[in-house]
């Protein structure tokens, strides 16, 4: 893994909270160049911990224990200061308005390595590894439906349900809520934001058969996973 460091001025402290999130994102621009130049312009005031572009190159941006600005406007689990509690990463992506395309072999290496690096510094749960669309599923897409996501958690990072029993359609929204979305974002959003997550091939909000069998797998292998912790 080729780390480079291009530092951002677009941080601060993390006011003592511990890091218990990761978000991952596309930049959703035309170029890598304009969405680097962009996370270290001050007038924009966004940033990330990392940048990773198309040919695995990875930018080192703002350190680890200070907090970095890509979550924005954002809620999961009871929290709202998301960027506080997480690393931050972009995956270079023209995105859904620009060309979205998939995310190439070399990209997904470096985010792997990277990744497994970040859950070894931080005690990261699998089921905090989220997309940005999961923290805030009314304003955003990314990293999207191309994003690799149960590849991803073959690899140990991130967490992929197995299919589970219709709860029926009642059940989607206090189930969603158990995960972690926010409760007071529209039903279709969230039900959009998860598939685009953990059931990809239609997003479209719709809580279909396959979706809330999805979403039932999870929970029950999150309720597993999280009373064997307590
Ligand atoms: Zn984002």
């Amino acid at each position: 893994m080729k780390i480079i460091e291009r530092p951002s001025p677009n941080q601060d402290t993390r006011g003592g909270v511990g890091v218990d999130m990761l978000v991952l994102h596309y930049t959703g621009m035309t170029s890598g160049e304009a969405a680097l130049a962009r996370l270290c312009d001050p007038a924009a005031k966004v940033s990330a911990h990392y940048t990773i572009d198309e040919d695995g190159t990875v930018y080192a941006m703002v350190p680890e224990a200070q907090r970095a600005w890509h979550a924005g406007l954002s809620f999961w689990a009871g929290a709202r200061d998301i960027n506080a509690r997480s690393i931050g990463i972009e995956l270079i992506n023209p995105g859904h308005e620009f060309g979205y395309r998939p995310f190439p072999d070399a990209q997904i290496g470096a985010l792997t390595a990277l990744c497994r690096q970040i859950l070894d510094r931080h005690a990261i749960v699998p089921w905090r590894v989220l997309g940005h669309s999961d923290v805030a599923p009314a304003r955003k897409d990314d990293p999207g439906e191309l994003f690799p996501w149960a590849g991803l958690a073959a690899a140990g990072i991130g967490f992929w349900p197995a299919p589970g029993d219709d709860p029926g359609e009642a059940a989607m929204a206090p189930l969603l809520m158990r995960y972690g979305y926010d409760p007071d974002v529209p039903l279709e959003k969230s039900v959009a934001a998860f598939q685009r997550h953990f059931r990809p091939s239609c997003v479209d909000g719709m809580a279909d058969r396959e979706t809330r069998g999805t979403l039932s797998g999870l929970i029950a292998a999150y309720d597993v996973a999280t009373s064997a912790r307590t």
